[in-house]
């Protein structure tokens, strides 16, 4: 088979891998964003696009028609066994800190596809394939110089595209598809510190939720977990339940995840109940895993970086990636860009992006990780919520902390 020879070509077309073909492209690189879906294309999630990751998506030429029908929320509700806890401040101090939170809940079949489409105003070509192979590195001339053979299956048949730069940014699960960065099933340790998540969302119409909030449901039996409602516009939500994966990837918490989110969306006793009691369903629900960060993991080799949740890069505490998969996946293509300008894609000239994304983003993941901890106990999350519901700081200071989180 021909092997077509790109200066880049990025594996995987969500936030993370469209971010890093915008980076290539607007620096004039030929870069083939390929990705197995057929955009528009849905993809599991809360659909939370959080105040950084709006920015992200603003920097990277989102069109604003896309983002027009969905509005800025004003704050969140935080439903716990004490009750509910109201962050949607109101008054002029609060109105100041949340002046620049533009958080929004967009379906990710409209916000991934206008990404898709800014990339593609980027000058980068969108390519329908499943990615079977990303080949080893095979140097030529120089120290550096080289390229990688990327194979797979399109809509005509096996296809192979040569370039000295790759980015793996295939989200969950995909980092199996290059050779260094896999790791035997076996040493996917579920440890306390990397335990994958695990989540259930469904769209519904007639829901008596509050149109400019999202709603975080913390009653005791979704811990270790929480359940979601997320406001769409015309009285439609996106809700779902997500917890800890055990080592079968169906949930650890005292009940499986379909369970949860049965009783989560049907059960009178639900804390969604009263929003949900005349709303219907629309479409199936569906499941899919999160790889929480942080992870030790290989995110560079020749000619070859990895970002988005492909990197690990997802909140263990919120479930959110999205925001990381815009800025790695950025930086994957600015750090591509500096070392072809110098012909040199080796490991060594591309290590400071591995550096950058861990200094970034490690410490934020780890507090994460430790406020879940802490927080997976009914009683001291409780304790806290007690304590710091009633002080008037905690309206402003929690809505400005849940929609800047993704
Ligand atoms: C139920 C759920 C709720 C969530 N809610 C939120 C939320 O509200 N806010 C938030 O910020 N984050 C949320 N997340 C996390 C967020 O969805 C991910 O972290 C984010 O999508 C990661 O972006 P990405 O670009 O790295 O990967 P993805 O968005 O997963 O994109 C990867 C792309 O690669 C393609 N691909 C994969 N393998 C191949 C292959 N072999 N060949 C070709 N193409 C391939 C896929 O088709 C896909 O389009 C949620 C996750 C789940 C599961």
């Amino acid at each position: 088979m021909a092997e077509e020879r790109v200066d880049a070509v990025v594996v995987g077309a969500g936030p993370a891998g469209s971010a890093a073909a915008i980076a290539m492209a607007r620096a004039g690189r030929r870069v083939v964003l390929l990705d197995r879906a057929t955009f528009p294309r849905d993809k599991p999630c809360g659909d939370l696009i959080g105040a950084r990751a709006m920015a992200w998506a603003r920097r990277l030429g989102i069109a604003e028609e896309a983002l027009a029908p969905y509005p800025r929320l004003a704050g969140a509700l935080v439903t716990a066994e004490r009750g509910v806890l109201d962050l949607a401040p109101g008054g002029p101090v609060g109105r100041i800190l949340l002046r620049n939170s533009d958080a929004r809940v967009i379906p990710r079949l409209v916000f991934d596809a206008a990404l898709v489409a800014a990339a593609g105003r980027a000058g980068a070509e969108l390519r329908r394939g499943t990615v079977r192979e990303v080949a080893a590195w095979q140097s030529e001339g120089n120290a550096g110089e080289g390229g990688r053979v990327v194979r797979g299956t399109g809509p005509d048949g096996a296809f192979a595209v040569q370039a000295p730069a790759v980015v793996l940014a295939g989200g969950y699960g995909s980092r199996v598809i290059a050779p260094e960065m896999t790791e035997p099933l076996a040493r996917r340790v579920v440890t306390r510190e990397s335990q994958p998540g695990i989540a259930t969302r469904g769209y519904f119409r007639g829901v008596a939720a509050p149109p400019d909030r999202i709603v975080f449901c913390l009653n005791d039996w979704v811990l270790p977990g929480y359940g979601w409602v997320f406001p769409l516009p015309g009285g439609g939500a996106n809700v779902g339940v997500g917890t800890l994966a055990g080592p079968n990837e169906t949930g650890s918490g005292r009940e499986p995840l379909r369970y949860l989110y049965h009783r989560f969306t049907t059960d009178p006793a639900s804390p969604a109940a009263a929003w949900l009691a005349a709303a219907t369903p629309d479409g199936a629900a569906r499941t899919w895993a999160l790889d929480l960060g942080p992870r030790h993991r290989r995110l560079v080799a020749d000619g070859l970086l990895v970002a988005g949740e492909a990197a690990a890069l997802v909140g263990p505490l919120t479930g959110a990636g999205i925001a990381f998969g815009l800025e790695s996946g950025w930086t994957a293509g600015e750090t591509l860009v500096r070392a072809l300008a110098v012909r040199d894609v080796s490991a060594r000239n591309l290590a400071p992006y591995g550096r950058a994304i861990r200094r970034r983003f490690s410490p934020w993941l780890r507090a994460e990780g430790a406020a879940q901890r802490f927080l997976t106990d009914p009683g001291r999350l409780n304790g806290l919520l007690n304590a710091l519901g009633p002080l008037p700081a905690t309206r402003v200071l929690g809505a400005r902390l849940l929609l800047h989180l993704g």
